[in-house]
């Protein structure tokens, strides 16, 4: 009666208007979307908590309780007390108050089943379900607990309900539904039919099935989005359509010989990788992930001039002015050696200056370009684009990293490098830049004095103020960060604002002087502050996560960050690289609130414990599910996972990955007639990634 592809609509139970719920809010249109959506984790019903043990953090509870009393306070409004042999607490609704009123008859019993919240200090439960005693008992199994929103709620779409959904959709179609995976994939991998796999994921028989289950799942998806990932790979490869650069060249050299430094460990690594891809006869897509001062410019220099040496041009792309500045100072001394032109073309460029730069970049005078956004606009010509370097890849938008792409000779596209501070986990690089090749910079340069990194409550601000005091009297800038969050703009530049004359109250002029930058600023006022500071010529610098990318100043030793419990992981980590880059013992202050979440105390706590980037990115990762991570929005997953988790499923998709790699390696264009269902699956939409390394 149904199949797999029905319209969910169509299910009984349904109807236009649930319909409509469920796509908007989970993005379920068929029946096949529907059995997709699982459970997210799974109550053993039989279980019961007792109130006294109930506390915020937990995701869900389920109470057996005697209704103690009922309060209508309003039409809007029932709060209703309820209590078991350990304490009371109150529940509470907002609408149906009526036939709730009546149904929570004082003296009589149930099972209250919802999540814990506090609210004015006291715990609470909104909206929870409600049962009768016996008919929870009875079940007594895994029951699921499927994804929900509050206006799906509103819609009677309840947990109970969707369980009921779920429950015909597989009634009706189970029997119908074919196999997605090749009998030897199945066989080899030790994987339980799909069959089985949807039924027990949704309505597990016991706890062993249900691990099956979901193992197969997992596997699946993780095997797909590699396989379809490196089938684009190998397709790519195969195009051989690189620049061949076979060379270093004299400038390379000269550049090399006058290095004040030794490279390290890591930097020769990574510059033996890269050369590697410019001389093999395909387009270099190589992902540069380094922290902080970790030397991705001295990596991005030598490449620069390896491309040179070929007779090519190369343009190194940053993602401000102020960074794309300070890039072309260092390099044009890493450049003095060499004979190398070098220009910088940003948004203030003179007009009379740009049309010089716009010359020599169309003759190949100029042979390495550092630039902002205005080296991509049309009029922009290059001669012989041999390399584009991209630094802090996610502030670029899609169109402007193929309009960079399409710059190349003879429709040859450049080889790519993309540099990024921002820690990726290995798992997560391999899924989101699963077709880039990706080098990593895990070692920093000698002498550096790794960042003390303190917490302090907002009650110790006076000492705080006094340690600033001390730093700024030896001579060094200080930091101090707001948090932005976009949702509530205004409220966040008040509080920067109020910060800001707090600080300038404390901290007055003369002999103090004290910038503050924000993004309501337009970007005159932007630079002037910012350069004020750069320049030495401001002691205390105050502003939102702005200066998160890239800036460096090196007489800077302090960082503080205010409301620091409102910073994800890597975004506090990436704070704390402004500082550091001198020779003084540097400090980072995470100022945080006096009530903090245990998540957040976690994250404080980490961000003190080390400084490794990877680490914390890991971490990170692990505690806000991958797709919050910074730099990496959630469209930024090729593929949305259903089932599987980055995070927590890494050796599965390592395993799932060399699987995908053997099958490929068999049958490079999946023709042979066992895989036919690879194939078929691979051709669905979904996978139609093909641009994806292109623009990232
Ligand atoms: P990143 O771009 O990764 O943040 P930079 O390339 O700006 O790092 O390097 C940070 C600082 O370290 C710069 O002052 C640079 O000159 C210096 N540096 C880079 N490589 C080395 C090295 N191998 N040894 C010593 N100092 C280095
Ligand atoms: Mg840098």
């Amino acid at each position: 009666m149904y199949d797999w592809d029905s319209k969910i609509q169509f299910l009984s139970g349904v109807g236009p208007k649930r319909a409509s719920l469920l796509q908007k809010e989970l993005e379920v249109e068929t029946i096949s979307d529907l059995l997709h959506l699982y459970p997210f984790r799974y109550i053993d019903r039989s279980k019961y908590t007792f109130i006294a043990d109930i506390h915020p953090d937990l995701a869900w509870v389920q109470v057996k309780a005697r209704v103690a009393s009922r309060n209508l306070i309003s039409m809007k409004h029932l709060s209703v007390i309820i209590e078991d042999e350990t304490g009371s607490m109150e529940i509470v609704f907002f609408k149906g108050n009526k036939y709730i009123f009546e149904k929570l008859v004082p003296g009589s019993e149930f099972v209250f089943f919802g999540k814990p919240s506090l609210f004015n200090g006291k715990l609470n439960m909104v909206h929870p379900e409600i049962d009768s005693p016996g008919s929870i008992n009875a079940q007594g199994t895994l029951t699921g607990v499927y994804p929900s929103t509050e206006k799906l709620k509103n819609g009677g779409i309840t947990g109970k309900v969707m369980i009921k959904l779920i429950a015909t959709a597989l009634d009706q179609c189970l029997p119908h539904i074919e196999e997605t995976l090749p009998d030897y994939v199945i066989k080899e991998n030790h994987l339980v039919p799909l069959r089985f796999a949807l039924q027990n994921i949704h309505f597990p028989k016991d706890q062993d099935s249900l691990s099956k289950a979901a193992y197969r799942l997992k596997f699946e998806e993780l095997f797909f989005l590699q396989l379809s990932l490196l089938k684009q790979k190998y397709v790519r490869s195969r195009a051989e359509n690189g620049i061949p650069m076979p060379k270093v060249g004299k400038d390379f050299n000269a550049c090399f010989q006058a290095l004040p430094f030794e490279l390290t460990g890591a930097q020769k690594r990574v510059i033996k990788e890269i050369r590697a891809d410019l001389t093999s006869g395909s387009q270099m897509n190589r992902l540069l992930q380094g922290d902080v001062g970790s030397g991705k410019t001295m990596v991005a220099v030598l490449t620069s001039l390896i491309a040179v040496g070929n007779g090519y041009q190369s343009c190194i792309m940053a993602p401000t002015e102020v960074l794309a500045q300070q890039h072309y100072a260092n390099i044009s001394k890493y450049l003095q050696p060499t004979s190398v032109q070098c220009a910088l073309l940003t948004g203030s460029t003179t007009a009379k200056e740009r049309k010089r730069i716009h010359a020599g970049l169309q003759d190949g005078s100029i042979g390495i370009i550092v630039g902002t956004h205005a080296l991509i606009e049309d009029v922009v010509q290059f001669h012989s684009l041999g390399l584009a370097i991209i630094d802090e890849q996610h502030r670029f938008g899609v169109d402007q990293r193929s309009k960079l792409w399409a710059k190349g000779r003879d429709g040859c596209p450049p080889h790519v490098l993309i540099m990024t501070a921002t820690p990726i986990p290995r798992t997560l690089a391999m899924t989101l830049y699963g077709d880039l090749d990706v080098s990593v910079l895990d070692e920093m340069p000698p002498g550096r004095k790794p960042v003390q990194t303190l917490q302090i409550g907002q009650d110790k601000r006076y000492q705080l103020y006094n340690f600033m005091k001390q730093e700024i009297a030896k001579g060094r800038q200080v930091f101090v960060v707001y948090p932005l969050i976009f949702e509530s703009e205004k409220i966040d530049l008040k509080n920067l604002q109020n910060g800001y004359e707090d600080i300038v109250r404390n901290f007055p002029y003369p002999p103090y002087k004290v910038a503050i930058v924000h993004g309501q600023q337009n970007n005159d006022e932007k630079n002037f502050n910012m350069a004020a500071f750069v320049a030495g010529r401001a002691n205390i610098l105050v502003s939102t996560t702005v200066i998160e990318v890239g800036v460096d100043v090196p007489n800077a030793s302090v960082m503080v960050i205010e409301s620091a419990e409102r910073f994800g992981l890597s975004q506090l980590h990436q704070l704390r690289g402004r500082v550091g880059r001198g020779a003084d013992q540097s400090f980072c202050i995470l100022v945080k609130d006096v009530k903090l979440s245990r998540e957040s105390q976690k994250r404080i706590d980490l961000l003190c414990a080390t400084d490794n980037g990877f680490e914390i990115a890991e971490e990170d990762m692990k505690m806000r599910g991958p797709g919050d991570l910074e730099g990496t929005q959630q469209s930024g997953l090729p593929i949305a996972l259903n089932i599987a988790s980055l995070s927590k499923d890494g050796l599965l998709l390592s395993q799932a990955r060399e699987y995908a790699q053997k099958v490929l390696d068999a049958d490079p264009g999946l023709d042979f007639p066992a895989n036919r269902l690879l194939a078929r699956e691979l051709r669905k939409d979904k996978y139609d990634i093909k641009d994806y390394s292109k623009i990232s």
